[in-house]
């Protein structure tokens, strides 16, 4: 959803796609789809050849071995070798009328490159940087996904204009990994990465230093080779999560060139100890998320002396469909006692700024925030900051909607901003 008013459109919500980004200006096409995809994982690199199509390619495939609906996107236009990683090399995608179908992996993987467009492998991509964005938009917009739980996206490598096209194309809710190895010049790139997603305010879920470290192929044992570490000390120095290191491993680059991913034949051993510790905290986005339809319950709220604080957005006196776009917050006050409203407090929010809403709702001791559209990242913060929160609900009057939760007649229908 977002959280700002677009320069370049006149719509003040229906056309841009996200929280503090508008990549929209009423491109219903690419909202829509991307309406449809629970949460993004972009998956980053200071630089080329440290490992960022391998780590997205064992993320994607471990996603979907955990039950999840995956989709795989490679925008990495420089050198799209995610067909390479998964065998797909011969694979041609279906092209309809403005859509694009992705190619089966699996019963619930479904992958798209770049490098299934290209009529040889052996072809440079000699694309202009113009056509490369646009590009990257349309490969966003005219997939046909359908419903996933995950998009992973392998991005092209750097800070320029087309990481930076994917990011502002995803919105600022697409959370990032950024995959570093541990030389020094690598880790002064991905400084900048680190950098690049702050400014853009896109979280990141961590980063992960791979070819850390050397595992013997004939004693199985690990051994150091480069100075390793340098990631876990960048992690620390700017404030981000460290994810995990992948060792150098023979059978890493051996799956890589005989296509299948090393996450779905090895099931234990450093490697994949590793891969699997980055999964997990991916895994727990959509734990930490309302991904069912169920309503938390009153007794289930933050009570004060038996009062509960309920937050609506408004416009217009009515719930606002667009959470970061709406005029005045309406806070009511529940007696839980009796079950009914004891007072209604109109305030109007500070101008926006990324994740601020959630951080100044929570301050006004709120228990529950009951929205139409909210996008994935807001809905993370209001989790972290302990209140719960409801979307989907239709535009009414703050105490109609109210008395409807109270009652358990409140209906809710799609998150019209869930992206
Ligand atoms: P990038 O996407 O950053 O350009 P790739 O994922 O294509 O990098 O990896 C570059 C090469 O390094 C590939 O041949 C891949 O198989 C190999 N590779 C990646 N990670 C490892 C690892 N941990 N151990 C051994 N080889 C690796």
């Amino acid at each position: 959803m977002s959280d700002h008013a677009c320069g370049n459109c006149s719509s003040s919500g229906s056309g841009c796609s996200s929280e503090g980004g508008c990549s929209g200006c009423g491109d219903e096409k690419l909202n829509k789809t991307l309406s449809r995809i629970k949460h993004k994982i972009v998956v980053l690199s200071g630089k080329g050849g440290v490992g960022k199509s391998t780590v997205a390619t064992n993320i994607a495939v471990a996603l979907s071995l955990a039950g999840k609906q995956v989709g795989l996107l490679d925008v990495d236009v420089h050198g799209p070798s995610v067909p390479r990683l998964l065998s797909l090399e011969n694979e041609k995608p279906h092209i309809g009328h403005e859509v694009i179908e992705p190619i089966s992996y699996s019963k619930n993987l479904w992958v798209m490159s770049l490098g299934f467009m290209l009529p040889s492998k052996d072809d440079p991509v000699i694309w202009r940087g113009p056509v490369k964005i646009g590009l990257i938009k349309q490969f966003v917009q005219d997939v046909a996904w359908n419903d996933l739980d995950f998009l992973v996206v392998d991005c092209p490598p750097g800070t320029g204009d087309e990481p930076l096209s994917v990011l502002q194309t995803l919105g600022t809710d697409a959370y990032t990994v950024i995959v570093t190895t541990p030389q020094g010049i690598a880790v002064d790139d991905v400084r900048r990465s680190v950098n690049f997603c702050k400014q853009l305010g896109n979280p990141i879920l961590g980063i992960v230093e791979n070819m850390s470290g050397f595992v013997c192929p004939d004693c199985g044992k690990f051994h150091k080779i480069f100075n390793s570490g340098g990631g876990e000390e960048l992690a620390k120095e700017t404030g981000v999560n460290f994810l995990g290191s992948i060792p150098l491993d023979p059978e890493v680059g051996r799956s890589g060139d005989e296509g299948y991913p090393i996450i779905r034949v090895d099931h234990e051993g450093p490697t994949v100890n590793a891969m699997n510790s980055i999964i997990k905290p991916i895994l727990k986005i959509s734990d930490s998320l309302q991904e069912s339809n169920e309503m938390p319950k009153v007794k289930d709220l933050k009570a004060d002396n038996g009062m509960i604080r309920i937050a609506i957005p408004t416009a217009e006196g009515k719930l606002c469909q667009h959470f970061g776009h709406c005029q005045q917050f309406a806070l009511l006050d529940v007696d839980t006692t009796i079950n009914s409203i004891a007072a209604t407090t109109m305030e109007t929010p500070p101008p926006h700024e990324p994740g601020l809403l959630p951080k100044w709702i929570a301050e006004r001791n709120v228990a529950l925030v009951i929205a139409g559209g909210m996008g994935a990242r807001a809905q993370s913060l209001f989790t972290d900051a302990g209140v719960k929160v409801i979307v989907g609900a239709q535009a009414d009057l703050p105490e109609n909607v109210v008395a409807q939760y109270l009652s358990g007649d409140l209906t809710t229908g799609v998150n019209t901003c869930d992206h």
